[in-house]
C-alpha cells in the first residue's frame, strides 16, 4: 500500500517545536531569533517566497524584516548592505533571495555573507563543512527531505538512491548527505547528460526528482516499492483552475504513486518543508549551535 508523505503535517509538527523553543527563550529573557530577507527587484515568484518566509517567521515568534532594493542596485551597493547585515548583532541570520539581476554575481554575493549568518547554507564554507560531516547550515530543501525520511522512519541504510538533478541547492547536497554515515545510501546522481536515465532510475530504491521538468518521471521508470521524493515545482497551464495554472511536480503522480511504498505529492510534500527548515537554521543561528 502506498503511503503519501504529508509535508504539511511534518512541517506543522516542526513549526510547533520551534515556536515552543522560541517562547521558552523569550520567557527566559532572551531575544527572539531575527531573520532578514534581502529582496532585489520585483519578481513575482521571489516576492511570494519571501512573503511566505516572513509569514512563517511571525508564526514561530521570530523577528523578521524584508529589505527591498530596486533591480538597479549595483553589485557594490548590495555587497555594502551584506557587510552591514554581517556586522549587525541584532540579526541572527539573513538570506539573499535568488535569482539576482544579471549584472550582479550571485557567487560574489553569497561569498560575502558571513558563514555564521548564512542560514540558506549556500556559502562555500557551509558547503565544505557539510561535505566534511562538520556542523553546518544545510540548504533548506535537502534538509527538509531528510526530515521527511526521518519522520516516516524510512530505511535508507544500504539503499540505492537515485537523484535526478545536480544543482547546488538540491541535487548535489541531498546526494552528498544521503551518502554520509548515518544515512548510508549508495547514491547515483543523474543529470542532462546521463545515458539511459530511465534504466538508471529504475534501479533506485529511493528516487529524488529535482530537475524542474513537470511529470518527467513516469511509472515505467520506477521500481515496484520505491520511495519517490518529488522536489519539482512548475506552474503548468490548467483548464480546471480559476487562475488558469496549477503546480506540477517532476513525477507523474497518478501513475507512479501506485508503484511506490512512499511518495511525496506536489503541492504538500517537499515544499512546506523548505520554509520550516530555514526557520530551524535561523533558530540554530540564534543559539550559536553551528558556529560557537
Ligand atoms: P536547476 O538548478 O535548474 O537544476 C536542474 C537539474 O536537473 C540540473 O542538474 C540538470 O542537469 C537536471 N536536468 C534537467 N533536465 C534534465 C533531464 N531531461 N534529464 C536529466 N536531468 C535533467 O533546478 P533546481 O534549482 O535544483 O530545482 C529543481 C526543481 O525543484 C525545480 O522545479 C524547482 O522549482 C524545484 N525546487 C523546489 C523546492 C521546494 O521547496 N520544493 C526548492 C528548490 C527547488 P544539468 O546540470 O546537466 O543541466
Amino acid at each position: 500500500m502506498t503511503k503519501i508523505i504529508d509535508g504539511k503535517e511534518v512541517a506543522a509538527v516542526m513549526r510547533a517545536e520551534i515556536a515552543a523553543e522560541v517562547a521558552q527563550m523569550v520567557a527566559e529573557g532572551k531575544r527572539a531569533p531575527y531573520l532578514v530577507a534581502v529582496l532585489v527587484g520585483n519578481d513575482g515568484a521571489s516576492e511570494a517566497y519571501v512573503g511566505n518566509k516572513e509569514k512563517m517567521c511571525g508564526e514561530v515568534g521570530f523577528g523578521s524584516q524584508v529589505r527591498r532594493f530596486p533591480d538597479t542596485i549595483t553589485e557594490q551597493e548590495l555587497l555594502d548592505e551584506i557587510a552591514r547585515l554581517n556586522a549587525d548583532e541584532a540579526v541572527d541570520g539573513f538570506i539573499v533571495q535568488l535569482p539576482l539581476p544579471k549584472h550582479i554575481s550571485e557567487d560574489r554575493v553569497i561569498e560575502a555573507i558571513d558563514p555564521r549568518k548564512d542560514v540558506d547554507g549556500f556559502h562555500p564554507e557551509n558547503t565544505g563543512r557539510m561535505i566534511g560531516g562538520l556542523p553546518a547550515y544545510i540548504p533548506a530543501t535537502p534538509d527538509g527531505i531528510l526530515s521527511l525520511l526521518k519522520y516516516y522512519d524510512i530505511e535508507t541504510s544500504g539503499k540505492h538512491c537515485v537523484v535526478i538533478g545536480r544543482s547546488n541547492i538540491v541535487g548535489r547536497p541531498i546526494a552528498n548527505l544521503l551518502s554520509q554515515k548515518g544515512w548510508d545510501c549508495t547514491v547515483t546522481i543523474c543529470h542532462s547528460r546521463t545515458h539511459d536515465l530511465a534504466g538508471v532510475v529504475r534501479t533506485g530504491d529511493i528516487v529524488i526528482a529535482a530537475l524542474g521538468k513537470p511529470e518527467f518521471v513516469t511509472a515505467d521508470m520506477v521500481k515496484e516499492g520505491a520511495v519517490v521524493i518529488d522536489v519539482g515545482i512548475t506552474r503548468v497551464p490548467s483548464a480546471e483552475t480559476k487562475s488558469g495554472w496549477r503546480l506540477a511536480g517532476d513525477v507523474k503522480f497518478g501513475e507512479v504513486a501506485p508503484r511506490c511504498s512512499y511518495i511525496t505529492p506536489v503541492p504538500g510534500g517537499v515544499g512546506p518543508m523548505t520554509i520550516i527548515s530555514l526557520m530551524r537554521n535561523t533558530l540554530r543561528a540564534a543559539k550559536r549551535e553551528v558556529y560557537k
